[in-house]
This record gives structure tokens, sequence and C-alpha cells, in this order.
């Protein structure tokens, strides 16, 4: 059975998935994803990737291509078909076809529906959780809506081709102020001398991880002292800990800012202890394949 892919009302093979080239998604980033982990048959955080869904279209005024139940139905079926018990799900809506003009279409379109999934064997390298990976801190040149989880990626497809030449796995982006927003494609987290977790607060500036907020919550249910605010890049350089989180990645932790080591260069005892927390919780969430 070759891998399928959803493209606008059909199950069709990867390889033979297209979409029109007046997609307005492809003629100007006029559209939104998720990414969901599938993670031991089951769907990662889903109610959480489906609100911020709902809000990402609501924002741009794209409708639902779909009711939320119907695409609850697409995503489970592909996990079905495509038989995927690790991975992940990607889902992408645009606001449709039409001839290529900046305004809205007038009558509106249908949206645009996509979605694939992919296998893998598992989240992150054991390397890369034993060791913790390296990031680079680069200037935060992208729009400010960044709560809006946009197909409108180009910033940071050029930040993670920095952050990987320069032999890391993520760039943190810095505003004007010295303050760190968030990774390319991850919510940006430390732990300072105290102990004490920090973690942006969420607001246009950054993209309200769906896993920042399940790592919060798992942080605040064990007693840590958190703080949501915004951190320096001083700050980040004293802290005992550093992890970076994303539903692809959970917590993972990072043990190198700009070449200098974060603590004693090693992961860190919270951030840890906040990874075997996420993957536990992760049993209790709805099965992928099939039915709810
Ligand atoms: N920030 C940005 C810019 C992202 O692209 C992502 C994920 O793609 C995240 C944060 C993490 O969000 P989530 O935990 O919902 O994957």
């Amino acid at each position: 059975m070759p891998r399928l892919a959803y493209v606008n009302g059909r199950y069709l093979p990867h390889a033979d998935a297209r979409v029109h080239v007046e997609d307005r998604g492809y003629q100007f980033a006029d559209g939104v994803y998720e990414v969901v982990a599938i993670a031991e048959g089951r769907l990662a955080d889903f109610e959480g990737h489906m609100v911020r869904l709902g809000r990402s279209l609501k924002e741009l005024r794209i409708d639902w291509p779909v009711a939320r139940p119907v695409l609850e139905m697409i995503i489970r079926e592909l996990v079905r078909r495509n038989g995927v018990s690790t991975g992940l799900v990607y889902l992408q809506i645009t606001r449709g076809v039409a001839p290529r003009d900046f305004k809205f279409p007038n009558p509106k379109v249908r949206p645009g529906l996509v979605l694939t999934t992919r296998k893998l064997t598992r989240f992150a390298a054991p390397a890369q959780v034993e060791s913790g990976v390296g990031v680079i801190t680069i200037p935060d040149i992208r729009w400010l809506r960044r709560d809006i989880k946009s197909v409108s990626l180009l910033p940071q497809v050029l930040g993670k081709q920095q952050a990987v030449e320069a032999g890391c796995y993520e760039a943190w982006m810095v505003e004007d102020d010295g303050m760190i927003t968030e990774g390319c494609s991850s919510n940006a987290w430390i732990v300072n001398a105290d102990g004490t977790l920090i973690t942006r607060h969420a607001d246009t500036h950054i993209l309200n991880g769906v896993t920042r907020l399940s790592l919060l919550r798992l942080a605040e249910s064990f007693g840590a002292t958190t703080e949501v605010r915004p951190f320096t890049v001083a700050e980040a350089y004293q802290a005992r800990e550093a992890f970076l989180s994303s539903a692809s990645t959970f917590a993972l932790p990072i043990t190198r800012i700009d070449g200098k080591p974060v603590g004693d260069g090693k992961p860190g005892a919270l951030t840890l202890r906040l990874r075997a927390a996420y993957l536990e919780a992760l049993a209790g969430q709805p099965v992928a394949g099939g039915a709810p």
C-alpha cells in the first residue's frame, strides 16, 4: 500500500498529490498549518492543535474547509490508512484557488485542504536527548502576527539554515530590545540559577506552542516555580538549563548557546523531568487511527 496524502477531498498516492498553481498558499503564503505528533498510536495534544487551528483560521478570515469533526475524521483516516503509530501529521489550509490577486477572492472560493503523514522511528535522536543540542541567536526579522501559525516561514527557513551551518539544531530569534522571542520552529525556555523555569508570555510576538502550554501545566503540577516573561540573551548565557519545545521534539535539552555551554554543559534535571512527564502523559491521549 503506497503512502497516501489527502488533497481537497481525495486520498492520493503521496507521489501524485498536487495542488493548483493558483492556490493562494503557493502564491501568497495565504494559509495556515498544524503539525501533530502521533506517539505510540496516540494523537499528542490533539485538542490544543485543533483549537489553535481554529484561531489561526479566524484571525486570517479563512473558513474551515470542512466542519471540524469531519477534519478530525479525515486526520484519523489518513493516519489509519498510512499505518502510522509513531510520526507526524501535517495539515495545511489555504484560502483556496483563485486568479492571482492580492485581495480575498470575491465570491469566496473553497479553502484548500492538504494533509500528509510521516512515519518516524522516534522523536529526536537519543544523542540529542542525552547530550543536548546547540542553538545560535539571530535577529528576529519576522512580521508581527507570529501568534498565527501561518505557512509564511521564510525567516525561519533562513534561520534554521544558519543554525545548521553553525553546527546547531535551532536558532533563537532576538528582538531589537535584546529579548529572545522563540526558536524558528520551537518555543524557548531557560531555568535560572534559582531553579525558576522561564518562558516568554504568549502574545503576538510568538507562536503559543501547544507543547509549551502542556509543559507549563506539567511544571506547575509538580510545583516548579515558573515565570512567564521575556528573557534576554545575557540571561540565557547565565542559565542553569535551557531547552526548546515543539510538537515534533517535545522538550529537547539545549547544552550550547552561541557556542557557550549552558550550566555544566549537560541536559538539565528539570528539562529531563519535563520531557519524561510529557511522554508519560501521552498514554492518556486519544488514539490516532480509526474511530475516535
Ligand atoms: N514557535 C514556532 C515559530 C513554531 O513554528 C513552532 C512549531 O512549529 C513552535 C513555536 C512550537 O509549537 P508547538 O509546540 O505547537 O509545535
